[in-house]
């Protein structure tokens, strides 16, 4: 079977010419393919959802309604062999699931709502065209906790340190929620070593780059000391977000979980480098002297020397708040989310689009559900020959969209709709009324006098 017919054929679709057999197990190749890709473009991309999330309400079903806003969006393809194309745009879903079919991208990004159509940017002047939207987005990424953890580097990740994601979901979502009153916020698997974050509220969207830049420096409050051997450098009182961090999240994660997954205490190499925060030279050295000793006891070392650690600092011999300062130090350096700020302060940075597969994973970017993020495993997300799979088993069964809702892609779609997209879209409906209810309200009075 060619993939024309994979494209058009609509009953018993099959994937390069596997022969679905009853009660048969299809194994695919795990690799990642862009016949395989067009498979999923053909049959899976959630289109429709999508393009509701990007018109945010602008369907032409209410008078108030800006029916240009969704073709003002830029998207933009990576193809095969890496060509990159920017400011395309999109007026309508068959346009946007004609592209896809057709160009069969790697990557889709999503920009910024431009002033103009983007596609045709070249015939405006460089003032007449410049973003006016654009979601606030953060991009957390594993490989920038190189120096934490021992488990894996760059783009690996495992179950060991995965845990880093969780607790930075946590913290930041909460922030988000909590102090700057958002509520449209969409967490998204990248695919293979970190997580995005969408904030969707109409107010996130219109904020402008130096009111994005303050909130990334609001969140990124705690520096962190990696690579600059930097001793305490949390003064007076801990700002509140940080203790409230500290407190509701990171501490615990620390002790509990993260000091025995990374061993953080095992060797003289690890817990040199624990050590070298503490900027009280008789601390430091009482505790080599106790660690060096290596008298074996019935404890795990971790806990022990952690244990050591915090007595020594919190005793009543230190008085000094720098130096009881250290065990927050020491746990925020280690756990604090770690934002490519760059990602956020700009409006018109790209960022990968949800439900695009990694070509070198082949995982599905899938939301995350941050009341539940600590149940996410990224070695269990759909990959596209798995689906693919499903699909060959499934095909004669079901028919449209059912066939997505029988795939293990199924969850996460509802998820999408259910806990981002219908109040998104609700909330983004009584906007528009109640604006174009004060712009008649206004249009009457002006008429009136
Ligand atoms: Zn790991």
């Amino acid at each position: 079977m060619t993939m024309e017919e994979v494209e058009n054929g609509r009953d018993d679709m099959l994937i390069d010419g596997i022969e679905p057999k009853q009660n048969q197990n299809i194994e695919i190749p795990e690799e990642f393919n862009a016949n395989y890709l067009r498979a999923y473009y053909a049959k899976l991309f959630p289109y429709t959802d999508m393009f509701k999330w990007m018109s945010y309400g602008n369907d032409g079903r209410h008078p108030g309604c800006d029916q240009s806003y969704v073709g003002r969006r830029e998207i933009s393809f990576t193809l095969e062999n890496d060509i990159y194309t920017r400011f395309l745009s999109f007026n309508s879903i068959t346009e946007l699931e004609k592209a896809i079919k057709e160009k069969c991208p790697f990557k889709i990004d999503i920009g910024a709502v431009y002033s103009v159509d983007p596609a045709k940017k070249d015939a405006y002047s460089q003032n007449a065209f410049t973003p006016v939207e654009r979601e606030l987005v953060f991009d957390i990424d594993i490989s920038d906790y190189d120096d934490v953890r021992f488990c894996c580097s760059g783009a690996n990740v495992c179950s060991q340190c995965w845990p880093l994601m969780t607790v930075a979901i946590k913290v930041i979502d909460t922030a988000l929620r909590d102090d700057f009153g958002f509520n449209h916020i969409l967490w998204v698997y990248s695919g293979r070593r970190g997580v995005h974050c969408w904030v969707c509220d109409g107010k996130a969207r219109r904020l402008n780059n130096e009111q994005r830049a303050a909130i990334t420096e609001y969140l990124h409050v705690y520096k962190g000391n990696e690579n600059s051997n930097k001793k305490v450098s949390l003064m007076g009182p801990l700002h509140p977000f940080l203790a409230r961090s500290y407190t509701e999240v990171l501490k615990d994660f620390f002790e509990e979980k993260f000091i025995y997954s990374q061993e953080l205490f095992s060797n003289e190499e690890r817990y040199e480098k624990i050590l070298e925060m503490i900027p009280e030279e008789s601390v430091t050295s009482e505790l080599r002297g106790k660690w060096l000793d290596n008298k074996r006891s019935r404890d795990d070392v971790n806990m022990a020397r952690w244990g050591h650690l915090k007595q020594l600092l919190q005793s009543g011999k230190h008085k000094a708040q720098g130096i009881r300062r250290c065990v927050e130090e020491i746990v925020l350096s280690f756990t604090y989310p770690r934002l490519d700020k760059e990602v956020s302060k700009h409006m018109n940075h790209l960022l990968k689009a949800p439900f695009c597969v990694h070509p070198k994973t082949g995982h599905v970017c899938i939301p995350i559900d941050p009341n539940h993020c600590e149940e996410f495993d990224p070695s269990a997300v759909p990959t596209l020959s798995k689906l693919l799979e499903e699909l060959n088993r499934g095909g004669l069964r079901s028919e449209g969209e059912d066939e997505l809702e029988n795939t293990s892609l199924g969850k996460s779609i509802r998820y999408f709709r259910s806990s981002f997209l219908q109040p998104l879209l609700k909330s983004c409906k009584e906007e528009i009324e109640s604006s174009y209810a004060a712009k008649t309200q206004q249009s009457k009075n002006t008429l009136s006098w």
